[in-house]
């Protein structure tokens, strides 16, 4: 295949720096390169630089060109928290909340996550699979090329298995790339509700090993809340799945402060995510960890609540934050990066290139990526995405509106609103 030549891009934004995670003021830096040009070869950043240096590179001769003078370009979205194969939505349930019932009482009447459970159980892998394969369609057409998908809608062996069986099949269909993580520590099923403790015992003896003695999965989730699990029980499951080569991430301090972001520093999880119920004591230790602090704005916005996570506490104490979609029918239904980036900055103050960089390199960070996704270098691949603006701070100030032109994943285009690249 012949190189690709991607020239005098408005404004490029590399990202490029230091390895490790961006913490600090460190995380407004995005490496931004006016008339900017990417070499592209075999899906790999081959150069990365000004437009009249990089057309001087031996390869750029007999590379394919594509003018990118009216973009602005920067990796692809990194979504490290997606609860992407669901049955369907869960808007009757929205229409309860608007009415004044709290998620809390929908999911004690047997509605949330548990009656997405019951259609899961009963759901097809094939209709799973195709209702899955449109929203990544839908993903990529905002400018995401890799995400986080959990399973958590089964809670039961087989209906598990049946979720990551189909998020590997989408990875290796492509073009998205899946990274999967076991998430049947998402609420106890109706069936243990009397006794939690053997189903997290069914959890750690059974469920994990089989997950990870089949490749399955790569992290292991547990939603560390109020009405789901405790700090205690987290504990055990997380270990055990550490023990077996699932690496942590949490769900903590959404509904209420139960001591979940200090267990995912103390157990040095890869991510801990939600947070909007920290105190200053879990900011302090978080800024010490090596654990990326997720923060899912999309799941307040849609709850209609007004406590966002104190994303500006944490940055400025320095603790490592990545933002994502946290995709799911519930509380989130949202594929849209950019309109994750529009309500972390109008509603957490963060400036719109922490947006950009905890959406992208800290992003791959989370999903311990960052070796090859979330920066524009070479030897990184090639996944990029390109929005018809004239700066970058556009991308969160515009809003309800896509204006993501085309996606590449790999070198290849995967969303093309142009019909300029090559099929
Ligand atoms: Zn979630």
């Amino acid at each position: 295949m012949r190189p690709l030549l991607i020239a005098h891009c408005r404004q490029l934004l590399t990202l490029r720096g230091p390895c490790g995670p961006r913490r600090g003021r460190q995380l407004r830096e995005l490496g931004i390169i006016l008339d900017g040009a990417v070499l592209i070869r075999e899906g790999r950043i081959e150069a990365v630089g000004p437009t009249r240096r990089v057309e001087r590179h031996p390869l750029a001769r007999r590379a394919e060109k594509f003018d990118a003078r009216d973009y602005v370009v920067l990796p692809g979205f990194v979504d490290s928290h997606t609860h992407l194969v669901f049955p369907s939505s869960r808007a009757d349930e929205y229409e309860q909340r608007l009415a004044g019932a709290t998620y809390e009482q929908i999911a004690r009447r047997g509605g949330g996550i548990l009656s997405t459970v019951v259609k899961l159980r009963r759901a097809s892998p094939d209709a799973l699979l195709n209702q899955a394969r449109g929203w990544l369609a839908e993903f990529a057409a905002h400018g995401t090329t890799t995400l986080e998908a959990k399973s958590g809608y089964g809670l039961d062996l087989k209906s598990e298995i049946k979720i990551l069986e189909v998020l590997r099949r989408l990875n290796r269909e492509g073009p998205l790339e899946i990274v999967s993580t076991f998430l049947a520590a998402h609420v106890v099923p109706r069936e243990y509700r009397r006794r939690p403790q053997a189903y997290v015992d069914l959890l750690v003896r059974r469920m994990i090993p089989t997950v990870a003695s089949r490749g399955l999965a790569e992290f292991c989730d547990v939603f560390c809340d109020r009405g789901a699990f405790t700090p205690a029980q987290a504990r055990l499951i997380l270990t055990a799945a550490r023990v077996c080569g699932l690496e942590p991430r949490l769900h903590a301090e959404q509904l209420a402060r139960t001591g979940g972001a200090r267990l995912a520093a103390q157990l040095h999880a890869v991510s801990v995510d939600h947070l909007e119920r920290v105190n200053r004591d879990d900011i302090r230790r978080l800024a010490r960890a090596n654990t990326i602090s997720t923060l899912l704005p999309g799941a307040v916005f849609h709850l209609g609540k007004s406590t966002y996570a104190p994303a500006r506490a944490l940055i400025d104490a320095g603790a490592a934050v990545a933002l994502a979609s946290d995709f799911n029918p519930g509380t989130s239904p949202t594929v849209s990066m950019p309109m994750i980036l529009s309500l972390a900055c109008a509603q957490m103050r963060m400036t719109p290139a922490e947006a950009i960089a905890a959406a992208t390199l800290n992003g791959a960070h989370a999903l311990r990526r960052a070796d090859h996704l979330g920066s524009l270098e070479p030897g990184k691949q090639a996944d990029l995405c390109a929005f018809e603006l004239c700066d970058y701070r556009e991308i969160p100030y515009y809003f309800g509106v896509n204006l993501c032109r085309w996606t590449l994943k790999r070198g290849q285009a995967i969303y093309d609103a142009t019909g300029r690249f090559q099929p």
